[in-house]
């Protein structure tokens, strides 16, 4: 496989066409919130708004219409609220559905502590980066008591002598060559690119030998090819157990898909919550930019969700765009406004109920102001 360029290396200009998907839940709130800011920083961008999700099956019967994969295709990049996945039941997920589709291979979430935020630890700044098409989501799933489903049990009670259930349901757990290769051949070059030390590989391959021990096998080949930068790998229960502990001793950590969602989310506990880590999936002709959180239905429409995951993703998409500048003024805007801790949302104060807690859309006008200066 080869590297992937970065927008900027691809001949990307400006104004930057921008797919922008507001999604579902509290995300179009924050999806406004955002593209104030973002607009605030005056870099041009024209927004091809597309609906996904929920209301848009409501109407069409599928929650990702081909237009919206097609807007993807043509800008090439683009900024997503979240979408919701009702639970074993309805649409597959869109977000997965996206990820497949596109081939956004990598997912990146950074968690990144800004001084003021509620957290455990100072100067936490780790990078998980998820393997984003395989594994246990790849969504080859068999119900249980399904004459398929019946037929496959038989076939693997009989080549393995195991005795799997009747009344089972299977989901497939597959993990390639190419899939680990170019996942962790994609840490390493993050990792070069952004001058970091280390690539710590998470895995379980102690127990799945032929899955995550494949990933490791590869893992361990790929880091050869970089000699600048340190390897080492960690078991995936031993690496819960050390972030909690000791975050600064890791980097870069880079996964197969399942570790990557639970481990990023566990990321965002040691920099303050979901509500400041931001995302991206990347492949090597598609960038989608989102939060890590989901969309959070409780709080739709009520002007209490935290913009700021968002604004960071779309911090990582100005960079992605090569506008590093504009990138890093966002980003120390946000900063500024989470370290004088007074434009903040409920998730951020002391307690949710903290009465001087604001709404989404005053975080955005505070982060507006602290761009003029
Ligand atoms: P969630 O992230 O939506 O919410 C978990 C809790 O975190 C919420 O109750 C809320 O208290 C808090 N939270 C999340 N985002 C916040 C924000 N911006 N500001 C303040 N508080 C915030 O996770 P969930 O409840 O498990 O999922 C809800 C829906 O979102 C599900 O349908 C799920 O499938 C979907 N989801 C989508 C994505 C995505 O679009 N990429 C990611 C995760 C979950």
């Amino acid at each position: 496989m080869s590297t992937p360029l970065s927008l900027s290396e691809q001949g990307f200009s400006r104004p930057y066409r921008v797919t922008l998907i507001p999604g579902d839940g509290i995300g179009p709130e924050i999806t406004e919130a955002t593209r104030l800011v973002v607009e605030a920083t005056g870099v041009p961008i024209e927004w091809d708004i597309q609906e996904a999700g929920e209301e848009v099956y409501e109407r069409e019967g599928t929650p990702l219409p081909e237009r919206v994969l097609e807007s993807i295709r043509q800008n090439r990049v683009a900024l997503k609220g979240p979408i919701t996945t009702p639970v074993g039941r309805g649409f597959r997920s869109v977000n997965v559905a996206l990820r497949q589709s596109l081939d956004l291979y990598a997912c990146v979430r950074p968690c990144k502590s800004y001084e003021g935020a509620k957290t455990l630890y100072r100067d936490v700044d780790i990078v998980v980066v998820r393997e984003n098409t395989e594994d246990l989501y790849a969504g080859v799933e068999f119900e249980k008591g399904k004459t398929e489903t019946l037929k496959l049990i038989e076939e693997i009670n009989r080549y393995t002598g195991k005795a799997l259930r009747q009344d089972s349901g299977i989901s497939i757990k597959a993990i390639s060559v190419f899939g680990s290769e170019r996942i962790v051949r994609f840490a390493f070059e993050y990792a070069r690119r952004n001058h970091r030390r280390k690539v710590t590989a998470v895995h379980k391959a102690n127990i799945m030998k032929y899955s995550d021990g494949l990933f490791l096998e590869v893992a361990r080949a790929v880091a050869r090819d970089y000699p600048d930068i340190e390897f080492e790998d960690r078991i995936v229960d031993n690496m819960c157990m050390q972030l909690v502990q000791k975050p600064h001793l890791y980097d870069v950590l880079v996964m197969p898909n399942l570790y990557g969602d639970i481990l990023s989310d566990l990321g965002a506990g040691l920099i303050g919550g979901l509500g400041l880590a931001p995302g991206a999936n990347i492949g090597d002709g598609y960038a989608v930019f989102e939060p890590t959180h989901g969309s959070a239905p409780k709080y739709k429409g009520l002007n209490r969700a935290n913009p700021m995951a968002m604004m960071l993703s779309a911090v990582m998409m100005l960079r992605h765009l090569g506008e590093r500048e504009a990138a890093s003024r966002l980003e120390g805007a946000v900063a500024e406004v989470i370290r004088e801790g007074k434009n903040v949302t409920y998730d951020m104060k002391p307690t949710p109920e903290d009465p001087t807690a604001v709404g989404t859309m005053e975080v955005a006008r505070a982060v507006v102001e602290r761009l003029k200066e």
